[in-house]
């Protein structure tokens, strides 16, 4: 029960899954450099065709990365200088910059400390005559809470854009991520569930004009080859990614069961450590564990003891947007949200990726248990 092929253990090892599919990738990322199709390509109509499929919607939009599908739909829902988003601060920064960059104001909503995703019961408060939009983010995998959420969103008349860059194929209710508000922003960055090789995207939807609007918007508002219907921008999905992201789709529920099932060993074994707050998974909800991860008071302490033995354990996210000094105008402070901070400063990701050996997770495991003597 040694690491004797590696000297450390990554958070997630690429390398790995790509030596599984290297002929299928190989095969079709030549098919596109024979068809030189690169931009607005046959892989990238494919791809939004079957990743629509796959998450149980009309239309998926493919763009350039998650920000792109964040930024486009927010701008496509008229978000401009005055207006605030609700979202959450224990994210990635990317949930709130398209929010910035149009010149609205984020509004953090406190988490809850079960699922780490938006407390719908702190939601109504947030809203104000100025909301244009809410951002529930389903995070690590796990789908927010959205019954409530998009209950209270719909009394307002507010629509609510799924922040789903790491909850592919996750469901709540049998509804797949991203196919439950008005649009689901994905990303493809190279270590999510579905990870692209490179920069990469998609915005899902089931409204039609939406998505007329969505796919002109990312093509320099293109309504042909030389008419432009309105300003746009440069935030198109390579044919390539496309190209990828289609043999990577055909793996990509075996992946996530794969997770899913490494994630139920971790608390298996785990449940016997009282200081460990492990993952949970509300009722309803089935999480595809983009990250596994635990909480504990010495977080600090445990991360070291890891990176002594060679495993690399992440902290996702150990400042919270609202504590950001990028976001230091929006005039937040310690404190203001209390379960976001405790968060921020307890949870620990573990090693978790669908290559992962049961030997590998028994090492992590052993190194936990050692911790606590
Ligand atoms: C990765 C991620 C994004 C941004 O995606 P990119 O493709 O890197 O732009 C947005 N939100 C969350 C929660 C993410 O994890």
């Amino acid at each position: 029960m040694t690491l004797q092929s590696a000297k450390t253990l990554p958070l997630v090892d690429l390398r790995r899954q790509y030596e599984s599919i290297k002929d299928e990738v190989r095969l079709a990322m030549d098919e596109v450099l024979n068809n030189s199709d690169f931009i607005m390509g046959e892989a990238v109509f494919e791809f939004e065709r079957e990743f629509a499929a796959f998450c149980g919607v009309k239309h998926a939009i493919g763009v350039a990365s998650g920000t792109a599908a964040l930024h486009l739909v927010l701008y496509a829902l008229g978000v401009g200088a005055g207006d605030e988003v609700i979202t959450v601060a224990h994210t990635f920064i990317a949930t709130a910059e398209p929010i910035v960059i149009l010149g609205a104001r984020p509004v953090f909503v406190d988490i809850n400390l079960q699922d780490y995703t938006l407390d719908p019961a702190r939601l109504e408060r947030a809203i104000t005559p100025r909301t244009r939009a809410i951002i529930p983010v389903h995070l690590y995998g796990q789908c927010a809470d959205m019954s409530p959420i998009l209950e209270i969103a719909e009394q307002h008349g507010i629509p609510v854009i799924e922040d789903a860059a790491q909850a592919h194929g996750a469901t709540y209710d049998h509804q797949r991520a991203g196919s439950m508000g008005i649009a689901g922003c994905f990303s493809f960055y190279p270590g999510k569930n579905l990870g692209a090789y490179g920069d990469a995207g998609a915005i899902t939807t089931n409204d039609d004009a939406l998505a007329e609007r969505l796919r002109r918007l990312r093509n320099h508002g293109r309504q042909s080859k030389y008419e432009h219907l309105e300003n746009g921008y440069g935030e198109r999905l390579d044919t390539l990614q496309a190209a990828v992201l289609r043999v990577k789709l055909q793996h990509l529920t075996a992946w996530n069961s794969k997770r899913q099932n490494l994630a139920v060993y971790y608390s298996d074994k785990l449940s016997g450590i009282p200081e460990l707050k492990l993952p949970h998974i509300r009722q309803t909800s089935a999480p595809v564990f983009h990250l596994y991860v635990i909480r504990l008071a010495e977080r600090d302490l445990l991360l070291k003891h890891l990176q002594e033995r060679g495993i690399q354990a992440g902290i996702h996210y150990p400042i919270p947007l609202h504590l950001q000094p990028a976001y230091r105008a929006l005039g937040y402070h310690r404190g203001d949200l209390p379960q976001t901070e405790t968060a921020a400063s307890s949870v620990l990701s573990l090693p978790l990726f669908p290559e992962m050996t049961r030997a590998e997770q028994d090492f992590v495991i052993a190194a936990i248990r050692d911790f606590y003597g």
